[in-house]
């Protein structure tokens, strides 16, 4: 085994990978602040840094082919340097990694994903320093105009398709005013939007002493200085109460945008998902969203092919999504995950090729729907938060999640909030033209 020696000089520059979804960004961006307030810089290049970190997503299998993928192309860069660590975190690594050991034994570290421990206790060991004396927060020492704040972890429901539960364990939520302390310093240091994060987080707060939900979380994140947007992922259908949709609708900073997984638009194949919810419950949820909030945008994920799905059962969910009329639709093919119930259970029936040809007619669907919703965004005015450049323009986001970008002129756009004359409209983003300075 090599020692902790790193080739005879401490590690002074990191490098992180991460695929998944945004609790994987979050706790990528915590992991780099740890790593940053230990005096490591980050680089972009990986054949440089001192300490590689993978953090891994397993949701579906192209995801885990990709971490796979990448594990083979750092094996090289271990080899040639022995001393710099190399950590796998994330959802690939479950409660007992010995078989992720055998399998890549040039890996030095593994980590659970939001358990940054063992990572941070072996580039401590390398510096010579207790970690934990080191740290102030975890929060990203330079956050961007947007912030990822994860407020409930883990989760409880078993879809049967969902590998989640058994990775990311049972759901513990944070204290409220411990978010509400870390949107207060994210602002502090010029964060205007901040994004709450949890696999459900319309179950925050059911295990807290006095039980705050997520509308009381909003209602307080609402009151701090300097946070203008507030946003919230993922939502699940069974989980929202009119007291979040009511908060929704009347708290100014929270935008309009609900992301709410349908899954399926199929009363059997989702009992066979044990979703919670049949298509009727789902249908009236969104019509008490809509009454609520009219103005609202609605995203869903939807997974095609699921074992036992028949041609019928897809066109159910193609007729709900063209009901609904969702903003944004994620459609994925069904794989199988190894260690869930339908892994286990259920037969993956439905051949690629026509798990492949039903995404396409999703999509082919959801785009027409995305093209005629945001056409009708055209000659509008919209406030955006700019965040970013790209390709010569500004980038940014409304209220409902919706891409705009516009010319790059004189001024400086980035973290304002600029009213954008829409002049072109396509399924999958705005264009326009800016109207004053911003604020
Ligand atoms: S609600 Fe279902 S799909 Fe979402 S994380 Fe939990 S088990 Fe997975």
């Amino acid at each position: 085994m090599e020692g902790d020696i790193l080739n005879g000089h401490r590690p002074r520059s990191f490098a992180i990978w991460t695929i998944g979804c945004q609790m994987n960004k979050a706790d990528s961006e915590r992991l780099a602040s740890a790593l940053s307030q230990l005096g490591l810089e980050e680089t972009d290049d990986f054949r440089q840094a001192d300490v590689i970190v993978l953090n891994s997503c397993v949701v579906r299998q192209s995801a885990e082919e990709k971490v796979v993928g990448t594990l083979g192309l750092v094996k090289p860069l271990k080899e040639r340097r022995p001393g710099r660590i190399i950590a796998l975190m994330g959802c690939m690594v479950g409660p007992k990694p010995d078989t992720l050991r055998q399998r890549f034994p040039y890996v030095d570290v593994f980590a659970r994903p939001q358990e940054y421990r063992p990572i941070l206790d072996l580039v401590g060991r390398r510096l010579g320093v207790n970690w934990e004396g080191c740290l102030s927060s975890f929060i990203p020492l330079r956050p961007g105009v947007s912030a990822f704040i994860p407020v409930i972890h883990g989760c409880d429901r078993m879809c049967t398709f969902c590998i989640i539960p058994y990775r990311r364990g049972r759901e513990v939520s944070r204290p409220l005013e411990e978010v509400v302390q870390e949107a207060r310093l994210l602002a502090q240091k010029g964060v205007r939007e901040v994004v709450l994060l949890g696999q459900i987080v319309d179950r925050y707060g059911h295990d807290l002493p006095g039980r705050p939900d997520l509308a009381d979380l909003l209602e307080a994140v609402h009151r701090v200085p300097g946070i203008e947007r507030i946003r919230f992922l993922t939502s699940h259908p069974a989980d929202m109460t009119d007291r979040i949709i009511q908060a929704v609708a009347r708290l100014e900073k929270v935008c309009k945008h609900i992301n709410i997984p349908v899954q399926a638009g199929d009363d059997e194949v989702l009992a066979r998902m044990r979703r919670g919810y049949t298509r009727d419950d789902y249908l009236r949820l969104i019509e008490r969203i809509r009454s609520a909030i009219p103005d609202v945008a609605l995203s869903t994920d939807v997974i095609v092919g699921f074992c036992g799905e028949t041609e019928a059962q897809f066109r159910r969910t193609l007729d709900l999504l063209a009901e609904v009329r969702f903003d944004k639709v994620h459609i994925a093919p069904y794989s199988p995950r190894p260690g869930t119930i339908a892994s286990r259970r259920m037969e993956d029936d439905v051949p690629p090729e026509e798990k492949r040809r039903r995404v396409q007619e999703a999509e082919r669907l959801q785009e027409r729907i995305a093209g005629e919703i945001n056409a009708r965004y055209l000659g509008k005015t919209v406030e955006v938060l700019v965040d970013g450049r790209e390709r010569g323009k500004w980038r940014g986001r409304t209220t409902t999640d919706k891409l705009v970008f516009f010319p790059d002129g004189e001024r400086d756009y980035m973290g304002k909030l600029v009213e954008v004359r829409i002049t072109r409209a396509s399924p999958w983003a705005l264009q326009g033209e800016p109207v004053g300075a911003g604020r």
